[in-house]
């Protein structure tokens, strides 16, 4: 029996949107309410003793998820010696791709356990990142038997984040494998037991070992798959300046033109005009900003409030916030739960404190202390410029602008490089298309929240230094996971 049943299809007879009972839930992940597991490298040979780490729930230091092998540099050496692209027919690809997502829905009991404990994702997260997950490999499976042109490019190397640790670390390895590729996966070292679990249920639906490798471990392993001779080329999700580190490491080791496909950050904002449904805005921004402790790049960063509506927008804004549950992520009344881990912690409540002391700090929650929790906050600020960086938590800029100045509000965005999503709430038709025009965005959306693009009918990638493209989950992704044939020299 399937978890999710389609609820909608879209016009190639795909489904998108599925939702699962809450009983069929939570029968099956209680057995892993105190479960541990073990993970590590898996390889098509055996993989050396590296050292071993624990991993510890993000919203419960005291509770231990399990532990986990770390791979070494030369395994990565010994993994790329074994791999051989995946032989199978596209049609075999994707069936076999397809069994992999039933045998993930089958244990969503142990996935969303894995979820909530590893990674403190809430459960509508989690049931979110497991269908998204599903949705890739089905997906991109299809893709495949449609035709795809050039060949496989050989191994392709998949370093994902921590942030969305089932749904992109299995995006990017379908799509390689869809294409016909040799994968070696490193997941991000915070949430490897998600990883390895997936890797197993991956290999038992009958992915070959010699087409999936997994590499468990950190940075240093990332490095070595990028200086990895027969890597041919890397997949990538995370911060900016580590896809251009992977770059640069590509460009010195590995064959000329092997592709990096890199999704990176975001400082994305949203416009609120005066003719905004308001009920309706605070409900898209609190998403936006602060559902899965605003730990994804899609995520609001900096509103931006008509001036002539700031004042009670604003009020209506924080009660709505004050109504937010943060908490244990396993709890079904759990609109929030923690950040990754320490440092992420530190970082954003550093944030946070310099805005508290400068007088910026318009409201903030109370947060637990027994995990990594901050507080969802609100701070002011003259416009987006005064963002230095992406703050990858739950807290959220306010600006106000005079309505003829709108467009110095897109200039000010688009200046900043960045260009992932963006939002806008208004009622006017016109501003709609002068916005879509002007605003140099990969996904924007309008009158609604600004996450959670859906596989297959909402492809999600940014442009700047927001990405390479193409966007996942839409049907150019597979083409930069294959060679273009040499073409003939004329004589
Ligand atoms: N695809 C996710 C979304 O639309 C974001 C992915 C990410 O944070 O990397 O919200």
């Amino acid at each position: 029996t399937r978890l999710f049943e389609p609820e909608r299809t879209n016009s190639n007879g795909y489904d998108l949107r599925h939702r699962p009972t809450l009983a069929a839930i939570d029968a099956k992940r209680d057995a892993f309410r105190t479960h541990r597991w073990r993970g590590g490298p898996l390889m098509a040979c055996n993989p050396s003793e590296g050292p071993v780490g624990t991993v510890t729930n993000p919203a419960d230091l005291t509770d231990t998820v399990g532990e986990i092998r770390l791979a070494t540099p030369e395994d990565v050496a010994r993994a790329a010696q074994a791999a051989q692209p995946w032989q199978a027919d596209a049609k075999d690809r994707a069936r076999l791709l397809g069994a992999a997502a039933d045998l993930l829905e089958a244990n969503h009991g142990e996935i969303f356990a894995l979820l909530h404990r590893e990674a403190g994702k809430t459960l509508p997260d989690a049931v979110a990142e497991l269908r998204e997950a599903v949705d890739f490999l089905r997906y991109y499976g299809q893709r495949a038997t449609e035709g795809l042109g050039g060949e496989p490019l050989g191994t392709v190397a998949c370093i994902s984040p921590w942030n969305f640790p089932l749904a992109i670390f299995i995006g990017q390895i379908a799509a390689a494998l869809a294409a016909g590729n040799a994968v070696l996966a490193k997941p991000a070292e915070q949430t490897p037991l998600i990883a390895h679990r997936a890797v197993e249920l991956l290999h038992a639906a009958g992915i070959p070992h010699t087409a999936l490798q997994l590499l468990t471990g950190g940075g240093d392993i990332g490095a070595a798959l990028g200086a990895t001779p027969q890597v041919a080329g890397v997949a990538f999700t995370g911060s900016t300046q580590t896809a251009q580190a992977i770059h640069r490491n590509m460009a010195r080791h590995l064959a000329p033109g092997a592709p990096l496909v890199a999704e990176t950050g975001g400082l994305n904002a949203m416009i609120v005009d005066s003719t905004a449904l308001p009920e309706q805005a605070v409900q898209a921004i609190v998403e936006s900003a602060f559902q899965s402790a605003g730990q994804r790049c899609s995520a609001l960063r900096c509103l931006y409030v008509q001036e002539d509506i700031a004042r009670e927008f604003l009020t209506m804004l924080t009660g709505a916030m004050d109504t937010l549950t943060l908490g244990d992520p396993w709890l079904t009344q759990t609109d929030a739960g923690p950040v990754i881990d320490t440092e992420a912690a530190q970082a954003i409540l550093d944030h946070v404190e310099r805005a508290r002391s400068d007088g910026r700090l318009i409201h903030s929650l109370p947060a637990p202390t027994r995990g990594h929790f901050v507080p969802p906050s609100l701070i002011r600020v003259a416009g987006i410029a005064d963002l230095e960086r992406e703050i990858f938590g739950p807290v959220l800029h306010v600006a106000t602008f005079r309505a003829r100045d709108l467009d110095a509000v897109i200039d000010a965005v688009n200046a900043t490089g960045y260009g992932l999503t963006f939002g806008l709430m208004t009622r006017i038709d016109d501003r709609v298309q002068h916005v879509t025009e002007r605003v140099e965005a990969g996904n924007l959306y309008v009158n609604r929240n600004q996450i959670g693009a859906i596989v297959g009918s909402q492809p999600f990638g940014g442009e700047g230094l927001s990405g390479t493209g193409p966007k996942a989950g839409g049907p150019h992704y597979l083409d930069r996971f294959r060679a273009r044939p040499t073409a003939p020299v004329a004589a």
